[in-house]
This record gives structure tokens, C-alpha cells and sequence, in this order.
């Protein structure tokens, strides 16, 4: 149960692509690891949405969530193998065409040991109007279009590339309290819920074993004097 406010920061979405997400082959690591990120920086990542490999699939979900978030990242699905159709849905989804970017062909000139005709065909295109993003950890260049961050699906290219565009995602840092109870979760509902009434917090039950509950919001007394008087009801 979350209690459900308002974001004081700025929304993101997720849309991580790939068939192997989607048939559990590969665990969405990158969707946990970007959400670890972004709540530390303080942004609102409200959608996490996988999609298959498929050009339609991906245009349509990114001009939806581009709509409705400050900004969209994106993962997977970027080299210029056939299955890779992410940059080309990007493109879809701003009507504009792939086309030779200059400062991709510069990046490959000047910073990797890669010579452009031993690249697979395609690798220096981006969209129409994009800005090119290094990949300093592999090949295929990620780009900004507008409000979406084009990452690769690699975890570690993803991971570096991610940390180059970081400072886009700001906004108050939320402090965290963590409280456990061993009553049922069905015993905690009116107290969680009175929690919220009388402090400027979000909170949530997790069951397992035991319940986690955990108190959240950007107004660190706030999340302070909640826990206090929390815990002495739990
Ligand atoms: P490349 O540039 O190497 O072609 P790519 O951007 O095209 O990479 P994919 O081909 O989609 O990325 O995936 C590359 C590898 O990264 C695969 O092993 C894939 O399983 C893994 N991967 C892709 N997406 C994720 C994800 N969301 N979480 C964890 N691993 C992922
Ligand atoms: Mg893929």
C-alpha cells in the first residue's frame, strides 16, 4: 500500500526493449538498477515498460510515455544488427529519418581504434536532429532526442553512458526510514493509514516474513517524527 501524492520532482519513464526481457531469458537489471539511480537523484521514475523487439511496438509505447513523463529513457536494442530496431523506432516515434551523425563519425575517428568501414553498416546513424551520446564502454552510440535518453542494453555500456546524462535528472532527494513489524499486514491498515494524515510522507507495506514498512519524503523531520511515532504503534 503506498499512499499515493502528488511528484514535486521531475517524471521519467523507462522503456527497456528486448524479446529476451519479455521471455525471461535476461533478468531486468537495468530497469532496477536505473530506478536505484534515479530515486537517488531525485527524480520520479514513474513507468517501467519492456517491449519486444519490434519496431511498431516500441515507436508507439515511447510517443505515449514521452507524452505523459519530463523525460523517457530507453535501453536496449541498439547495435545495427537486424534485431536491433530500437534508434530506427526513436526516429519513427519524432518523424524524422536515420542519417549519418557528424559527431558520431568524429567520435570514431578520433576516440575508439575502430576504422568506419570495418563498422557494420548503419553504426554512425542516429536520428534526424539527435544529439549523439559516447559510448565508453561499446560501440553503438546512444543519443538524445528531445526528452528521451537512447542507452544501450548492455548493463555496463548502459551504466556508462547512463552516468554521463545524470545531471538531466534532478530534483529533492528523498529521506528513507525503514520499520518492521510482525503483525499481518490486515492489522497495520488504519495505523499506515493515520501515519499519512498526521505527516507530509509517503508509506508503504511490504509483506514477507515479516512486514517492512517504509516512510518516505522529501521533508527529512517530517519522515523522522512519522517513523517515531510509528514504531511505538507497530
Ligand atoms: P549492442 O550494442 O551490444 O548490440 P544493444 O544495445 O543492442 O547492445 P541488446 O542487444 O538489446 O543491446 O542487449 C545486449 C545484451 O544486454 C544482451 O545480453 C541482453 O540480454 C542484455 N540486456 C538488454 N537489456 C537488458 C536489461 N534491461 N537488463 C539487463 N540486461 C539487458
Ligand atoms: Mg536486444
Amino acid at each position: 500500500m503506498t499512499a499515493e501524492t502528488e511528484p514535486e520532482s521531475m517524471t521519467v519513464a523507462l522503456l527497456t526493449v528486448g524479446d529476451e526481457l519479455l521471455a525471461g531469458e535476461t533478468e531486468n537489471t537495468n530497469a532496477s538498477w536505473l530506478a536505484r539511480r534515479l530515486q537517488d537523484r531525485g527524480a520520479s521514475l514513474r513507468r517501467i515498460v519492456v517491449v519486444p523487439d519490434e519496431l511498431t511496438a516500441i515507436a508507439e509505447t515511447l510517443c505515449s510515455l514521452v507524452a505523459e513523463h519530463d523525460a523517457v529513457i530507453v535501453t536496449g536494442g541498439l547495435g545495427p544488427t537486424h534485431d536491433d530496431v530500437t534508434m530506427e523506432a526513436v526516429a519513427q516515434a519524432f518523424d524524422s529519418e536515420m542519417e549519418p551523425h557528424s559527431d558520431a563519425i568524429e567520435w570514431f575517428e578520433h576516440e575508439t581504434e575502430y576504422a568506419i568501414p570495418d563498422l557494420v553498416e548503419g553504426t554512425t546513424h542516429l536520428p534526424a536532429g539527435a544529439e549523439f551520446l559516447p559510448n565508453p564502454e561499446g560501440v553503438a552510440p546512444g543519443a538524445k532526442v528531445e526528452s528521451v535518453y537512447v542507452l544501450p542494453g548492455v548493463p555496463r555500456e548502459m551504466k556508462a553512458m547512463f552516468e554521463l546524462i545524470a545531471p538531466a535528472f534532478d530534483g529533492p532527494t528523498a529521506t528513507t526510514t525503514v520499520l518492521t513489524s510482525e503483525k499481518p499486514e490486515s492489522q497495520l491498515v488504519d495505523v499506515l493509514a493515520e501515519t499519512t494524515r498526521r505527516f507530509d510522507v509517503q508509506v508503504g507495506s511490504y509483506p514477507d516474513e515479516m512486514v517492512t514498512i517504509r516512510i518516505q519524503g522529501t521533508n527529512t523531520e517530517a519522515v523522522e517524527s512519522a517513523a517515531a511515532w510509528l514504531d511505538s504503534r507497530l
